[in-house]
């Protein structure tokens, strides 16, 4: 299997190989890479996958992308990433049902109760592969406000080769969110809670990526959430809840996802693509509804500062979905020109582009299956009192969010599966606003906040910061 980037104009880029990619982030010429074609699965794969587990599952799947790893080394980092023991059941991602025709998918029994464990846990495990047989060493460098730095953390923490630098805004992070990244005392793992916003976090990580000889020189990289190899292990979760939600594979299936960078529900996208018989992709949003606008009206607009909504469901809280370049790259027939100018020169300078009109537009709907809403803040509080009256289940706000919207978009006769994409424990404040009481809190998490802790306080100082990491990498 070969990638090449979104902008990569015909013949420009040499297309490149998995392993090639996956330390990678942004291409060269800043698109973001796909395969060259999507792979076909017809009905005796999936006959044939319908009763695997889950590792195997994902080895089957990870195969048709990855030629460059050995068939059995893939294998053992697929069953060594996806445990009972790591995610909490050997269904690893188990259907709840609510009612007839409506199911929860559990993404976030991994160790940091959100489904970004999913993909990063495989991301540490292929990045301690690659990085030994290369002979190589990896910086992390990122900013957090919650989900994604802890997810790198806990999937990096002890692996060869690897340090991750994760900036945090000081004291924003909920309790238990700071107790869960700075509670691990891993020697390859440092925290820097940083005197500031969590936009300071980003500028940091910007100032530092742009000094080309330092980025160099300690090799500095990121694992945010454009990275191919992330997409490419959520995809392995639509076929396991399609699998659990049908006992036909003639059987179709909508998934209804909550969206904020669209890196998940781009994984729905390219597992439709493949063949899975998904009938809806419904894209759910709270009020930073960049993606419900576009999917509405065909205009994507990238929102400035003051636009950008603080939510009770903060980490869909995003000014422009970094990976919906992917997308508009598959709807406009792949004219890597086209996108390079839409995603390039004409968000520089308009900060928008309108589809509206294109003939190509009505076909995220029709042919690509792309359905959309949003949620607000009254309206997540509402479902999870809801869904906790009805089914006597607990969700998170932003898995709320998801039902919320989910409703709007149910067809008698076929399965609506509503990803879930965190714990309760996770954002409590919103629990006990719609319950009255705090959410159950997963055994193994009883105390953190009492545990010892690893971090640094800074002020947002890059020369400060610089000295930090290069302290560290001696
Ligand atoms: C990251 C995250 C999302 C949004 O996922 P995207 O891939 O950015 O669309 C939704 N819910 C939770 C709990 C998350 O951590």
């Amino acid at each position: 299997m070969q990638y090449i980037s979104t902008r990569a104009a015909q013949g420009q880029a040499a297309p490149k190989r998995f392993c090639e990619i996956l330390l990678e982030g942004l291409a060269p010429d800043g698109g973001l890479y796909l395969p060259l074609h999507y792979p076909q699965v017809g009905s005796s794969e999936l006959r044939r996958w319908r009763s695997l587990p889950y590792a195997d599952l994902a080895f089957e799947i990870l195969s048709l992308y990855v030629d460059d790893i050995p068939p059995d080394v893939l294998r053992a980092l697929c069953r060594k990433t996806y445990t009972a023991e790591v995610f909490g059941t050997d269904a690893i991602v188990p259907l709840k049902r609510l009612e007839e025709g409506l199911y929860l998918e559990a993404l976030s029994n991994g160790p940091t109760l959100a489904f970004k464990d999913m993909a990063m846990q495989l991301l540490g495990n292929l990045f301690e592969y690659e990085l030994a047989r290369r002979g190589e060493e990896l910086n992390i460098f990122g900013a957090t406000s919650g989900d994604t730095g802890s997810a790198a953390e806990y999937a990096m923490r002890g692996k060869k080769g690897v340090r991750v630098f994760m900036t945090s805004p000081d004291g924003r992070m909920s309790p238990f969110q700071q107790a869960q990244m700075f509670s691990l005392l891993d020697d390859n793992i440092h925290n820097l809670a940083i005197r500031g916003v969590f936009d300071d976090c980003q500028d940091l990580v910007k100032a530092v990526s742009n000094d080309l000889s330092f980025k160099q020189r300690y090799k500095i990289g990121t694992v945010n959430s454009i990275n191919w190899a992330r997409l490419m292990a959520q995809v392995v979760y639509y076929f396991a809840g399609y699998f659990q939600a049908t006992s036909s594979n003639k059987e179709r299936v909508s998934f209804c996802v909550p969206s904020g960078n669209f890196g998940n529900v781009c994984a729905g996208h390219v597992a439709r693509m493949m063949g899975l018989p998904i009938e809806k992709l419904v894209v759910a949003t709270n009020e930073n509804d960049v993606l419900d606008e576009f999917f509405r009206t065909g205009v994507y607009r990238v929102r400035g500062s003051a636009d950008t909504h603080e939510t009770s469901s903060p980490s869909m809280d995003i000014s422009k979905a970094s990976n919906f370049e992917r997308f508009v790259f598959d709807l406009l027939g792949r004219d890597s020109e086209r996108v390079a100018g839409l995603f390039g020169a004409g968000l520089a300078r308009d900060g928008a582009f309108d589809l509206g009109a294109d003939p190509k537009f009505p076909q995220a709907a029709q042919a690509y299956g792309f359905v959309s809403g949003k949620s607000t803040h009254a309206e997540r509080i509402a479902t999870i009192r809801d869904t906790w009256q009805r089914f006597g289940v607990v969700v998170e706000t932003h898995t709320a969010d998801g039902l919320k919207v989910a409703q709007q978009h149910r067809q008698s006769g076929t399965p609506m599966v509503v990803l879930e994409t965190a714990l309760p424990i996770k954002f409590a404040s919103s629990i006990v606003e719609a319950l009255g009481r705090e959410p159950e809190r997963p055994p193994k998490f009883a105390g953190i906040e009492d545990l010892p802790k690893r971090v640094q306080v800074m002020d947002a100082d890059v020369q400060a910061i610089k000295a930090y990491i290069a302290a560290a990498c001696t």
